[in-house]
């Protein structure tokens, strides 16, 4: 009997350890989403994520509240007082980011990873370290939300490590229509059904069980404009959804905008430099 409950043990381990593959991370870069939004547009794809996820409309984003400065600390977990990247200018072909970005130690500490990103902001490729990514591609064409399906290919056949797709053109609907205008919040409404698709490519791809997905952005808006102190530029929304998250948590604590690349690098398993200032929010998920 002994020796029977000993084979079922056995098997069982080696059940789990291959059941459970390595961890994924799909991040969803939303431009100049405010919090705000979450009351007025129909959003089902977040929402869904939100109830059965972890999320904070009160992320708190560096100043000026601007893509440059908090892409790179999204991405570098140091603030601009360290980045030093606080407008478009120095984003020249050529720059080199002052720290390890969630990429780079990823590339770095599992080289084997697969990391790709999707973006509508071409300029945004310059935050990413030369040899980080195998897939960089910038989406052409902003609106046209059917770009967004280019990335399934991608999924399929790579089965990325750690994925950044970024949706740049909410951020210029705020700049043309007004953040919060019908017009933005119809944008947000056309990408909230193809963050679903990205779901779906996911689990087409069969790894959605290691996955999680987190929606994040750089910054809020108010009026036409942002960059201000406002809290609708500077407090934003964060959502993470997916593997061993706690469903419909709600995160209690300040959430400062260095504190997700902190996370992602918690989810896989890379060590972070001393420099970074984030703290993982490990209290999303389930132990
Ligand atoms: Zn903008």
């Amino acid at each position: 009997m002994k020796k029977l409950l000993f084979i079922y043990l056995f098997l069982l381990f080696v059940l789990s350890a291959t059941v459970a593959g390595e961890n994924r991370v799909v991040v969803i870069g939303i431009d100049g989403w405010t919090a705000s939004s979450l009351s007025k547009a129909d959003l089902p794809t977040v929402k869904r994520m939100m109830r059965e996820g972890a999320s904070t409309l009160s992320v708190v984003d560096e100043l000026p509240t601007n893509s440059p400065t908090n892409w790179s600390s999204l991405f570098m977990s140091v603030g601009p007082d360290a980045h030093g990247l606080t407008s478009e200018g120095p984003m020249k072909a050529g720059y080199v980011p002052k720290y390890p970005s969630v990429f780079t130690l990823l590339r770095d500490q599992k080289p084997q990873s697969e990391i790709g990103a999707f973006y509508e902001w071409h300029k945004i490729k310059r935050l990413f370290s030369k040899g980080a990514l195998n897939h960089s591609q910038h989406l052409p064409r902003m609106f046209d939300v059917s770009l967004v399906l280019s990335v399934a290919p991608y999924i399929k056949q790579k089965k990325p490590t750690l994925l950044f797709f970024h949706i740049d053109a909410t951020d210029h609907r705020g700049h043309t229509n007004g953040f919060d205008s019908p017009k933005y919040l119809k944008t947000l409404e056309k990408y909230d059904k193809k963050i679903g698709k990205i779901e779906n490519f996911v689990k087409k791809a069969d790894v959605f069980a290691d996955t999680v997905f987190m929606l994040v952005t750089d910054h809020g808006g108010k009026g036409f404009h942002h960059g201000g102190d406002s809290p609708e530029e500077r407090y934003t929304p964060l959502v993470v959804y997916g593997k061993n998250v706690k469903k419909g948590y709600v995160i209690e604590r300040e959430v400062k905008i260095e504190d997700i690349p902190a996370t992602i690098a918690f989810i896989l398993g890379v060590e972070p430099p001393e420099e970074w200032i984030g703290t993982p929010i490990d209290e999303i998920f389930m132990k």
